[in-house]
């Protein structure tokens, strides 16, 4: 079997678990992490793993199969994804819902012209929580949808805190209601307002003479991040934030709840927990880098989404293993 050559396009919190997932797939090999600073600047997890300019990348088209992409989706994606797909079967995790069409649009314009394969999107939302949203909705036909994220750090949120007067750093997470979920368990398909999904828990480290109860006043008013919700509060020492929030977790459920007849409930659950959200999601993007590279082999090229990806494909066993071992 040939290794699934594997190149790494920037190196933050995603790149750096695309690392790891890398190591763990028996099937793939990392070329190496190309990036748009200084390569010397950067220096990676695993000791071994060679940093490149993304200068680089131009006469490297023989030595990758696939390109993860690990930039933001704000700025960086629109940019790199469609650039990149001129010359490499790529993969990314766009995630700014609302505009997946038009990058699908501009990404499927350059794979179509050149001949590449472009999977965009992957991950867990959009990703995982996609194709299930998907499944449920197809299967019954009568029921609602509803999505739940949580317990998890929320970086745009945290960031909004830090930004504040007074503030010296800070984490959000974001949490599911349970009584929200246990209605939907419990088939009740409710109506439900952004209040009544979700509370949010800020947890935050005062600069030195900082009026703490004009900080909180000012977080739970604040419009769209905290207002529509039930926000805590909770200020501690820069030294506990270090130290009890260090982590990235994230997670959540999907869940479909209909009924196939009057009266017969039905509900599909599909359920995240992760410690890490960008590892989580890096080990998604590794599995669709390997339906990537076969989708590219088999000659179907343009954009493609988590929604045209064959299960199969995602997985290293052949389709005679899978049909032995897991059907
Ligand atoms: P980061 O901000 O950590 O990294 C983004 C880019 O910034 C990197 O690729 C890197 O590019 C550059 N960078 C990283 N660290 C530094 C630094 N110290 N100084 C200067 N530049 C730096 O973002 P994440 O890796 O956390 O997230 C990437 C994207 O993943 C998110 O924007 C989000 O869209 C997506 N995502 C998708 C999910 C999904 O389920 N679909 C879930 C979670 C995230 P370079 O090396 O070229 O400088």
């Amino acid at each position: 079997m040939t290794a699934l050559r594997i190149g790494i396009v920037g190196y933050g919190n995603l790149g750096r678990g695309v690392e790891i997932a890398v190591s763990l797939q028996e099937d793939m090999e990392l070329v190496g992490v190309f990036t748009r600073r200084a390569p010397s600047t950067v220096s990676a997890a695993h000791e071994q793993t060679i940093v490149r300019s993304m200068d680089a990348l131009e006469t490297m088209q023989d030595e990758v199969d696939v390109l993860v992409l690990c930039g933001g989706s704000k700025t960086d994606l629109p940019e790199q994804t469609p650039l990149l797909a001129e010359h490499f079967t790529v993969v990314d995790s766009f995630d700014t819902h609302a505009r997946i069409p038009e990058h699908f649009a501009r990404v499927d314009a350059a794979a179509n012209a050149a001949g590449t394969t472009a999977l965009i999107s992957t991950g867990w939302d959009p990703g995982l929580f996609s194709i299930n949203r998907v499944y449920g909705e197809a299967i019954l036909a009568t029921g609602s949808t509803y999505t739940f994220w949580g317990r998890g750090l929320s970086q745009g949120h945290s960031d909004a805190l830090r930004r504040l007067d007074g503030v010296a750093d800070a984490v959000q997470y974001t949490i599911p209601s349970q009584e929200a979920i246990a209605r939907v368990r419990a088939g009740d398909r409710p109506e439900l307002s952004t209040r009544e999904k979700h509370t949010r828990e800020c947890f935050v480290a005062l600069e030195d003479g900082a009026d703490a109860d004009a900080v909180r006043e000012e977080i739970v008013t604040m419009p769209h991040y905290f207002e529509p919700f039930e926000t805590s509060v909770t200020f501690l020492s820069a030294e506990e934030l270090a130290r009890d929030h260090q982590g990235m977790p994230h997670g959540g459920f999907v869940i479909r709840a209909g009924e196939s007849s009057p009266g017969t409930t039905q509900t599909i659950e599909y359920r995240l927990q992760e410690d890490s959200n960008p590892e989580f999601t890096a080990s998604v993007l590794v599995a669709y880098a390997r339906a990537a590279g076969r989708l590219a082999a088999a000659g179907e090229h343009g954009a493609k989404t988590p929604f045209d990806v064959a299960p199969g494909l995602l997985s290293p066993k052949s389709p005679e293993q899978l049909r032995a071992d897991d059907l």
